[in-house]
């Protein structure tokens, strides 16, 4: 896979798989821009310890459509164009309907979409206008198993994910007349800060066993899977998603 002359964003691209798939693109010689919410120091480590160059790290709030809006602007300015977006930036939360009252459940509800879901759905809009102009462009899209396998004990995340994976082929569909592929990741579980306490704790090692390999994702077999649905050659799987989760959940 060559990415010599791409430029490439990744948001959450400071930490975890976001990390993983920005040294991966930049090993393949692209051109990267992270962007990061709040943990500017880990920013600044995974730029530096990006090859080639150059590369870009921007702060931007996924949630607040304004903050999107100047991310893409301020990469399309510094790179002179944008050719492949990952939406990778997420969170996570437990939210228990037998446990939470009305008012956290809505709250919760809220915060998740607007990171997991609008976010990335804004973000697309932005990057599409300046892609449509030039006729390409790819996305990828970060989504989960647990958009599939169902999430009961963090149920408004579960649903972002189903909701990324509807949008982005609805995207697929609308868009392959203007040369512009979308594509999903579903990993399981990856070791990352997400995941840490909960792979530390007493259910490590049943989650590591959902898998027959008998452990958890890393970061670098999910950006694997990201840089093959961003290569040339890769149009036609326009739509698809990839599941990363070591066969912990099948479907066909
Ligand atoms: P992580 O280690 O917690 O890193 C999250 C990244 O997202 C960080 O770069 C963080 O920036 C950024 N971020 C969080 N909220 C943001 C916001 N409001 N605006 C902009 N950036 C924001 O997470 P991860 O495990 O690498 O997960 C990455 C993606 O993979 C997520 O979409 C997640 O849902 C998905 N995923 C993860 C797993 C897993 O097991 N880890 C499994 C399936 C899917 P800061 O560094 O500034 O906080």
């Amino acid at each position: 896979m060559d990415f010599s002359g791409k430029h490439i964003l990744i948001t959450g691209g400071s930490r975890g798989i976001g990390k993983a798939i920005a040294k991966a693109f930049a090993k393949h010689g692209a051109c990267v821009a992270i962007s990061y919410n709040t943990n500017l120091q880990a920013a600044h480590e995974t730029i530096d310890s990006l090859l080639g160059g150059p590369h870009l790290v921007i702060q931007a709030d996924v949630s607040q459509p304004d903050s999107v809006k100047q991310l893409i602007d301020t990469v399309i300015s510094k790179f002179g164009k944008l050719d492949i977006v990952v939406n990778n930036a997420g969170i996570i939360n437990d939210l228990r309907i037998d446990k939470v009252d009305y008012a956290t459940w809505q709250r919760s509800w809220k915060e998740i979409l607007e990171i997991n879901l609008i976010g990335p759905a804004n973000i697309s809009y932005c990057a599409i206008q300046h892609m449509m102009k030039k006729n390409g462009g790819k996305i990828v899209n970060i989504s989960s198993r647990g958009a599939f396998r169902g999430e009961p004990d963090c149920p408004a995340y579960g649903a972002s994910k189903a909701g990324l994976n509807a949008m982005s082929q609805s995207l697929a569909q609308k868009l392959a007349k203007h040369n512009i592929f979308i594509g999903v990741v579903a990993p399981g579980f990856v070791e990352t800060d997400m995941t840490s306490e909960t792979l530390s704790g007493p259910n490590g090692d049943e989650i590591r066993n959902q898998s027959p390999i008998g452990r958890v994702a890393r970061p670098e077999e999910v950006a694997q899977a990201v840089l093959f649905l961003a290569a040339e050659g890769s149009e036609y799987m326009t739509g698809a998603i990839i599941d990363v989760n070591g066969a912990s959940y099948l479907r066909s």
